[in-house]
């Protein structure tokens, strides 16, 4: 992760990372098995990619800005990266401020030897504890969070590395999955609250650590378990396996929003398939808010599973009436609003023979700014669509995550500075509904958001934030809390 977030950057309108991670030890072919699985997990970020091998003593590594087949093109490079372990990172846009030394895995030379480390998330009192460190002497090499890390590890008082891990992570807040690599040793660890994911599996000997599950199935490995929240997962070079619970056992707060959105729909989440989830949001949303049409009309890719699942409840007929091309990245990373714009046409076509004369339910899984509907929105009528009615697979989006899903400083929100009834008529749709949080949470297999003790982060959703925001806080002391109409046909 990177501190020019938007609640610390004077402009604003820096986006955050969001990241995905892969680590394998007891392979001879790790790099390559890594190179692989962070393939899998590309989704999860397409700035930059990074892997560190570990032979014996030797930490080696292979790091560049650009997509993992890009940046590892040739054989050769595995020949650099020789040995049994190594781990991996794949890292989401920020428009500035990026750069090689931000690259992960990041990795130091320690008292206790080499230390490598790949994080997923967003650590929440990173500035803070980052002065701190500074006014003690601490130099930083990166502008990332996640070096907070090593530096408190590097100056903890505990003899062992796993005691100074367990004492780092102890001043850190916020979210963090993390997959650490030592001479003799792979250690994985999620916050006390799991908020992002990760995963454990095998292939023959070998043990493998992943964001998602997908990358598991695309290296040919077995879905272990997920690792706990508050877990950390000590692999040995011999093959040894470790647990340890150092933080107690908080109740777990996963991101709902990898099922709304983040994760790959072939990915289990919680022993859920996302893509199973994503439909039932679907069926949730065609009950609390149908619409007369003819055609159910997904924006592609996102919206297709709870397309899948309106369709099938509303008995309205599933069309592809919007192709997309897929020699363009993700539109939400572009830099400027401009840029932003001309994208979504680069991306997505309208099929006019479908759309014609229609009246369309369009399904998409979030509102951000507003920029994709209000384009798609206009396609469709450019298309000849009589009517279109947008249905949104989650609520709302009214509150900046903090734990590593980039989204934009609060301003630039949609749901933050309108109602359901204004951001219909932003986009310029006939009507407009989201699914309710308490529908969200019914499509995760729950009867409702129990609201005294919600099973999941749903800060972007709700505004409530599971664990303290220290340098926002100090920042401009906005709890970020707004209530924001939920769930409304406009
Ligand atoms: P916007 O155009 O700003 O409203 O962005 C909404 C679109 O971006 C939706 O179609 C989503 O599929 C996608 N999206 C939502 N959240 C994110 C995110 N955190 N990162 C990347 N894309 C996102």
């Amino acid at each position: 992760m990177n501190f020019t977030h938007p609640f610390l950057d004077p402009d604003g309108d820096k986006l955050r990372e969001e990241c995905g991670i892969f680590g394998v030890i007891g392979t001879s072919d790790a790099a390559a098995m890594t190179a692989l699985g962070l393939h899998a997990l590309q989704h999860r970020g397409q700035e930059a990619v990074g892997i560190v091998s570990l032979d014996g003593q030797e930490f080696y590594s292979h790091r560049g800005i650009g997509h993992v087949a890009q940046v590892f093109s040739s054989n050769q490079i595995f020949d650099g990266l020789p040995g049994s372990v190594a781990s991996g990172h794949v890292r989401y846009s920020t428009t500035g401020g990026s750069g090689l030394r931000n690259i992960q895995p990041l990795f130091a030379d320690l008292a206790a030897g080499g230390f490598s480390i790949a994080h997923n998330g967003n650590i929440s009192n990173a500035m803070h504890l980052k002065k701190e460190l500074v006014s003690k002497g601490s130099i930083f090499q990166s502008t990332s969070d996640t070096e907070v890390i090593i530096h408190l590890i590097a100056t903890s008082r505990f003899p062992k590395l796993l005691d100074r891990f367990v004492d780092a992570l102890r001043m850190v807040e916020g979210a963090y999955s993390l997959i650490c690599m030592t001479p003799k040793r792979m250690v994985a660890c999620r916050d006390p609250l799991g908020i992002r994911p990760l995963v454990m599996g095998r292939i023959g000997d070998a043990v493998i650590f992943a964001s998602e599950t997908v990358a598991l199935d695309v290296v040919g490995a077995e879905f272990v378990r997920e690792v706990e929240p508050g877990e950390i997962v000590e692999v040995r070079t011999d093959g040894r396996i470790t647990s340890h619970r150092p933080f107690g056992d908080p109740a777990p707060r996963p991101c709902i929003f990898e099922h709304v959105y983040f994760s790959r729909p072939d990915s289990l989440m919680g022993g859920r398939s996302v893509y199973d989830v994503r439909k039932k949001i679907g069926v949730e949303l065609a009950k609390e808010a149908p619409a007369e049409a003819d055609l159910v009309i997904p924006v592609p890719d996102s919206g297709v599973p709870a397309a899948i699942g309106y369709a099938q409840q509303s008995g309205i007929p599933f069309e592809l009436g919007i192709i997309r091309s897929h020699y363009v990245g993700r539109t939400f990373i572009q830099p400027s609003d401009g840029a932003r714009h001309a994208d979504v046409k680069r991306k997505h076509n309208a099929n006019r023979a479908i759309i014609e004369g229609k009246r369309i339910v369009l399904i998409d899984d979030s509102i951000v700014r507003g920029t994709t509907s209000m384009k798609i929105v206009q396609m469709m009528r450019d298309a000849g669509a009589a009517e279109v009615h947008m249905r949104i697979a989650s609520p709302p989006t009214g509150h900046s995550c903090f734990y590593g899903v980039d989204t934009p400083e609060r301003s630039k929100l949609l749901a933050a500075q309108m109602d359901v009834p204004d951001m219909a008529e932003f986009i310029k749709a006939d009507s407009l509904a989201f699914v309710s949080i308490d529908g969200l949470y019914r499509a995760v297999g729950e009867s409702g958001r129990n609201a005294a003790c919600p099973t999941h982060c749903d800060a972007c959703f709700s505004g409530e934030y599971p664990t303290s925001l220290t340098d926002h806080a100090e920042r401009d002391g906005d709890s970020g809390q707004l209530s924001l109409p939920v769930g409304k046909v406009a």
